[in-house]
């Protein structure tokens, strides 16, 4: 249930609305837009709610109450109807400026992720990725060096500035990563795993949520909820395909789901067209696609030396073609009336 406040609402109207809340015990959220305040009161919708929904209808200050019937309440655009902004160490993911996440795929040494770093850095990558703790298909491939490549992360930022993604493959890795990564990542392997998203959500920290490999957008929202209702608003959506019947390419990269997404939510939704298509070939075209779809931003493999990556190799950029990439890039965003 949502109630809408008239513009006119005081603090004390708020105050006061949510003590009633309280009182009755209902959890609830408050949401200040520039226009509007809006209250979410979580919760199943019953005959008691009905009941206290025409109280609360006769208050001055309320303009009107209203009922989401989707499973999701606080990511959706019902919830809140302005876009929402993250805000990871002054980049801000869901303005006009589109931001470019890139990296390996996983950190390998020093060196390599020093070299990726700068690399992605001047070529106006605003974010720099690499994961720490990979979730592999094979249990008998590189499995990254764990904490030794969280440290490595926070090395390359400590040169280069770039704020740090990396993923979190278990409840285990959220503490650390929050600690000292600027987004915590949850991988499409693990877009079902409601302990981790919560332990995600507790952290306060930009998440960076990936549509699993066989997800809905209507679950991929069900799954930020999870996030979300911790009390941590700052998720970042991301394509990165899907499974379908076809095997050109490594997944299918639906892109449809962006103009979806952002009428369903507020949220900040970017596209990953490196995992999307498995292939380095693809990855340009499908990265121009996705900044003329609309969406808040790409995340991009990126290899210093991609034939003698560790992992995911085969569709990684090498620097020089990322560079290229980001000039087409620059062109397609400004006639969308974006920067990059
Ligand atoms: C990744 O980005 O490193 C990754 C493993 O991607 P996904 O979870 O989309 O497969
Ligand atoms: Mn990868």
């Amino acid at each position: 249930m949502i109630v809408v406040l008239k513009g006119s609402a005081t603090d004390e109207d708020i105050q006061e609305i949510t003590g009633r809340l309280e009182e009755l015990g209902y959890r609830y959220n408050v949401s200040r837009g520039e226009y509007r305040t809006i209250v979410g009161v979580m919760g199943a919708l019953d005959e008691e709610k009905q009941q206290v929904a025409e109280q609360l209808e006769g208050l001055h200050y309320v303009e009107r109450i209203h009922f989401i019937l989707k499973p999701y309440k606080l990511v959706s655009s019902e919830w809140r109807a302005e876009r929402s902004t993250v805000d990871v160490g002054g980049c801000v993911f869901g303005g006009r400026t589109l931001q470019v996440i890139a990296g390996p795929c996983s950190v390998e040494s020093r060196e390599q992720i020093v070299l990726a770093a700068q690399a992605v850095k001047q070529a106006g990558a605003r974010l720099l990725r690499g994961g720490a703790f990979k979730p592999r298909t094979s249990l008998y491939t590189f499995q990254g060096l764990g904490y030794e490549g969280l440290d490595l992360l926070v090395e390359a930022r400590k040169i280069t500035g770039l704020p740090v993604v990396t993923e979190a493959r278990s409840a285990r890795d959220v503490g650390p990563i929050a600690e000292k990564a600027d987004v915590v990542q949850i991988g499409a392997r693990n877009m079902h795993n409601y302990d981790l998203l919560m332990e995600a959500g507790m952290t306060g920290k930009p998440v960076l949520l990936k549509r699993g490999l066989a997800a809905t957008v209507d679950e991929w929202l069900n799954a930020a909820e999870y996030v979300a209702a911790q009390g941590n608003l700052n998720i970042i959506l991301c394509e990165r395909g899907i499974r379908t019947f076809e095997t050109a390419t490594r997944f299918t990269l639906d892109l449809s789901s962006i103009p979806v997404v952002q009428k369903l939510s507020h949220l900040p939704v970017i596209v990953d067209p490196s995992h999307g298509t498995g292939r380095r070939d693809l990855v340009p075209a499908l990265a121009r696609a996705a900044v003329a779809v609309g969406a808040d931003g790409l995340m991009i493999e990126v290899h210093p030396q991609p034939e003698r990556a560790l992992s995911d190799g085969y569709q990684s950029l090498s620097t020089g073609e990322f560079e290229a990439l980001m000039g087409e890039l620059r062109s397609i965003a400004a006639a969308m009336g974006r920067e990059i």
